[in-house]
């Protein structure tokens, strides 16, 4: 029997690993399940998958988790250090499905304890990906990537030599507003902006696909996954979501990813790698579907993309003050305090001042490995500093 903890388990992925695990009975031991503010779900899931630990991150909700668990022998836990320390405890296979850079902790602590990271929170790999793939290293651990378009990447170069790679190219639908004319996207509603065409996640990632920043991220932690330069890895938008990504070889080939869009194709391969077990995914009919279509995102419709790369030609702390100036953004404008295409002008400008008045570069150089106290510390900056400017614009309206 394996030993399996889910971190995020509550969310939109864990909830989808947790129906994985609950399809092979007798295979999967659950050592520990963690969520933030559902403690109702939380207690219902570990109880339904026998898990030994739940723990919230959230330490106001302990007494309730406590409660709730009372009398089932399953041990309770909460604040963002008991999450990490479930994170430490052994287990075969960790999913790291926390959403934001929360997630950055304790996926180090399953890498430095030499583990089996699936990982779709890819804030961990934007925030810190050279420190995350060096201990990675340093501790044999193996990361296996959970997102879409990565795993599809990850299955495209299976058994394929580094060098013969050309480029990776990772697909997007365009978003909820990919059709919208351009002078309406000032006043998209969160609502308008929380519905995806294909998919069915978390609100924030949603947002950021209507925004294009979740694709910014993607080609980030790209670049951080399998280490080729920013601009081998290019975006294409394709509205049906089918194909999650390809990659181009040196012999002009392309290898392409093709699958419904179910997120358990990508948490079951994980799950299983380096087997392929039968999944209950939809098969594409391709006959039915008839045509796939691309095209070329617009510069002036996504500029999250722009950023991105210029995050990822900076270096050093740039990719944790992005994550952390666009988690700031997309607060503001879930909270109705900035219009949906403010967040792009906050995040430009809160990396402008960072970078200008030289507080990041001081903190690393761009070439280094940073440590985790200044990769933390360049979150809390960008954040501050994301956040007094969305103040200013506040007082502007
Ligand atoms: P979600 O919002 O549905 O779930 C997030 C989980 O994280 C919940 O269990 C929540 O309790 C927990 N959480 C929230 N704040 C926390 C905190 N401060 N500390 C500890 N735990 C906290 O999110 P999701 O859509 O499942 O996405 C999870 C991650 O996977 C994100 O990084 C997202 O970008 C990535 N991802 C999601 C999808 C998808 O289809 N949903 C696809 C690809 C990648
Ligand atoms: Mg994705």
């Amino acid at each position: 029997m394996r030993t399996v903890t889910v971190l995020g388990s509550t969310g939109s992925i864990g909830c989808a690993t947790l129906d994985l695990l609950g399809r092979a009975p007798g295979a999967f031991a659950v050592e520990a399940l963690t969520g933030a503010g559902n403690v109702a779900l939380l207690a219902e899931q570990a109880v339904a998958h026998r898990a030994r630990l739940a723990v919230t991150a959230r330490p106001d909700l302990y007494a309730e988790l406590r409660e709730r668990l009372a009398g089932t022998g399953i041990e309770a836990a909460a604040g963002p250090e008991a999450v990490a320390e479930a994170a430490a405890r052994p287990a075969d296979w960790t999913m790291g499905a926390i959403v934001g850079a929360a997630g950055l902790v304790p996926s180090l602590e399953v890498v430095r304890r030499g583990g089996t990271l699936a990982l779709a929170n890819k804030e961990t790999l934007v925030a810190a990906g050279r420190l995350v793939m060096a201990e990675a290293r340093r501790h044999g651990a193996a990361i296996l990537p959970v997102d879409s378009e990565h795993s599809g990447l990850f299955q495209a170069l299976r058994g394929e030599r580094a060098e013969e790679v050309e480029r990776l190219i990772l697909t997007a639908s365009g978003g909820a507003f990919r059709d919208w004319p351009l002078e309406r996207l000032v006043h998209a509603t969160v609502e308008e902006a929380s519905t995806h065409p294909n998919w069915a996640m978390g609100q924030r990632i949603t947002v950021d696909s209507a925004s294009m920043f979740n694709k910014a991220l993607e080609v980030i932690e790209a670049h951080e996954l399998f280490g080729l330069p920013p601009d081998r890895i290019e975006v294409l938008i394709h509205p049906e979501s089918l194909v999650h990504a390809l990659v181009g070889f040196r012999d002009g080939g392309l290898i392409a990813h093709l699958g419904a869009p179910d997120m358990r194709h990508a948490i079951g391969f994980a799950l299983y790698h380096p087997a392929r077990e039968a999944l209950p995914v939809e098969r594409l009919d391709l006959a039915q579907v008839g045509r796939l279509t691309f095209r070329e995102p617009d510069a002036a419709r996504y500029p999250a993309l722009g950023l991105a790369r210029a995050a990822m030609e900076a270096g050093g702390l740039m990719g944790a003050a992005f994550n952390a100036a666009k988690e700031a953004a997309l607060d503001a404008f879930l909270a109705r305090t900035i219009r949906f295409t403010d967040m792009a002008r906050v995040v430009e400008e809160a990396l402008d001042r960072l970078s200008g008045a030289g507080a990041l570069p001081s903190l690393c150089r761009s070439g280094d490995i940073p440590r985790l106290e200044d990769v933390l510390e360049a979150d809390r900056l960008a954040r501050e500093t994301a956040r007094e400017l969305v103040a200013a614009m506040g007082e502007d309206a």
